[in-house]
């Protein structure tokens, strides 16, 4: 997977205005560009601090350079002295950018002895950061507020986490989706409505004929294949019939094949996420495991039975959990474990989970599948490790919008060794608790498939949901079936009265 962060940055904006005089006005630029340099020590994207605006002109030029500036994925803006906020009424109505509001000032302590109207005339953030946010209220502006001094690890992370949420923003609003094939026949909950998507998210999601990738993958040359089988060899505990001069090594070729085709497929037109459906398999002699499973290990966004909505998110995990341990896959809640005190969700699918989720070698076997009715295909099988900072997010359509519902959950290990389960998967516990995760989670409608991402942190999508103004309903710790299902009748009215007629 490319680095998502390349080339790309955040602008640093510092409002103030003419009245302080050039001494000032000096210092005012000197303090801001030491606040922007002590952001860039966590952020994962260049921070680029710009000229102090002064007027209205100013900020609205800045507002139409940063919608124009394709490498600009948001704007960092904070009001170092005070910066009367009708100068920023055209600037905050027309930046079309994620954007962060810090509030900070230049110092930690206040030197108490030797304070005089000069000092707090230069450091007065405290009001001048209270204009401003009043007048983005005002206006509705979608942000991300932070607050605290610009040298805390806590605002440092808070602005790397914001840099990852922007990232992610970007990626829906440039993705392209590849369906082969449509939505598995007569599911509900992976349906949704396309159009809408991308204007709500950015997302271009079309269909192609399964017989376009039957033709990539037919062209393979046999010298690719033979490479990448043993690539496979060297990187997976690959099963003795599956090796070369094995008995099903033939079977393992055909997933490279596949593999080969699939991914030149998806790089010829820039796709970055893509669905598949058993029900649709055309000319294909296996239903691709190994190869959705070692693509989405590259970053691309991937969802099982024309679920376009999981790819999507997929992706958004891979782009904002780019270079953090753990990563992000398809899940889809399977079975439980009900016994008292000891309540457990096993996940996995068919065949599709992503190996990001284990630092461990998978095994890379051939297993019948009883679904698709095709050849048996090949696979990685591994358990997810265990860990206790894990989220399940799904994304569904509710009608008259997109719903985000997620569930913060600890991969655990396995209650027993599982020697006749031929899939990777993962297995955990939902906070609270089994129950209340539950009985939320069906409440909210949330799907049965999810991006499982054990990388990027719940402010993180928070944060995507806020600049997406997706409705993003959280189950962690906190949560009560009472509390959630107020929230859920309270968001009903909210969103609908916010879309407008
Ligand atoms: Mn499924």
């Amino acid at each position: 997977m490319q680095n998502p962060f390349t080339g790309k940055r955040l602008y640093f904006v510092t409002g103030s205005q003419d009245l302080y005089g050039e001494e000032t006005l000096r210092q005012v630029a000197e303090q801001s560009s030491e606040v922007a340099d002590l952001l860039r020590e966590a952020c994962p994207l260049e921070i680029v601090w710009l000229p102090v605006l002064k007027d209205r002109e100013a900020i609205r030029r800045l507002a139409l350079d940063a919608n124009s500036d394709d490498s600009c994925l948001g704007v960092i803006a904070w009001m170092h002295t005070f910066s009367p906020a009708k100068m920023w009424i055209q600037g905050l109505d027309a930046l079309r950018k994620p954007l962060l509001h810090l509030h900070t000032q230049a110092g930690v302590e206040l030197p108490w002895d030797t304070i005089d109207m000069d000092f707090m005339n230069l450091n007065q953030a405290a009001h001048g950061d209270r204009e401003f946010a009043y007048l983005a209220t005002r206006l509705g502006c979608s942000r991300v507020t932070v607050v605290g001094h610009a040298s805390h690890p806590h605002v440092q992370e808070k602005v790397a986490r914001f840099a990852r949420a922007a990232a992610g923003w970007q990626a829906l609003q440039t993705m392209r989706v590849a369906r082969f094939g449509d939505n598995m026949r007569n599911v509900a909950v992976t349906e949704g409505d396309k159009t809408e998507a991308e204007l709500a998210l950015g997302v271009s999601v079309n269909t192609w004929g399964v017989n376009d990738l039957v033709a990539a993958v037919d062209s393979v040359a046999d010298a690719e294949v033979d490479a990448l089988c043993r690539t496979y060899e060297e990187l997976y505990e690959v099963q003795p019939c599956l090796r070369q001069g094995g008995e099903r090594h033939d079977s393992l070729r055909y997933g490279a094949r596949l593999e080969i085709g699939l991914r030149s497929f998806l790089e010829e037109s820039g796709f970055t996420a893509f669905t598949t459906n058993f029900e649709d398999l055309g000319g294909l002699r296996q239903l691709p495991g190994l190869a959705v499973q070692r693509l989405m290990a590259d970053g691309y966004g991937f969802g099982a039975e024309g679920d376009w909505k999981t790819a999507v998110l997929v992706r958004a995990a891979k782009v904002m959990g780019y270079g953090l341990p753990g990563g992000a896959s398809l899940m889809e809640d399977y079975t439980y474990e009900l016994s008292p005190g000891r309540e457990k969700i096993l996940g996995a699918h068919m065949l599709e989970i992503c190996p990001s989720l284990t630092e461990s070698k998978p095994l890379l076997e051939v297993h019948p599948l009883g679904i698709g009715g095709r050849e048996d295909p090949v696979r990685l099988v591994f358990t997810a490790d265990p860990t206790p900072e894990a989220l399940v997010v799904s994304l569904t359509d509710m009608r008259d919008r997109f719903r985000l519902t997620a569930n913060r959950v600890r991969l655990v290990a396995p209650d027993a060794a599982l020697p006749n389960l031929p899939v990777a998967h993962a297995v955990w516990q939902p906070e609270p608790d089994f129950f209340t995760s539950a009985e939320c989670w069906l409440s909210a409608g949330g799907a049965h498939h999810t991006c499982l991402s054990t990388n990027v942190p719940l402010p993180v999508w928070e944060m995507l949901a806020e600049i997406a103004r997706l409705e993003l309903l959280v189950i962690d710790e906190h949560t009560s079936l009472r509390g959630f299902k107020q929230e859920m009748r309270m968001n009903q009215v909210f969103y609908r009265l916010a879309r407008g007629l």
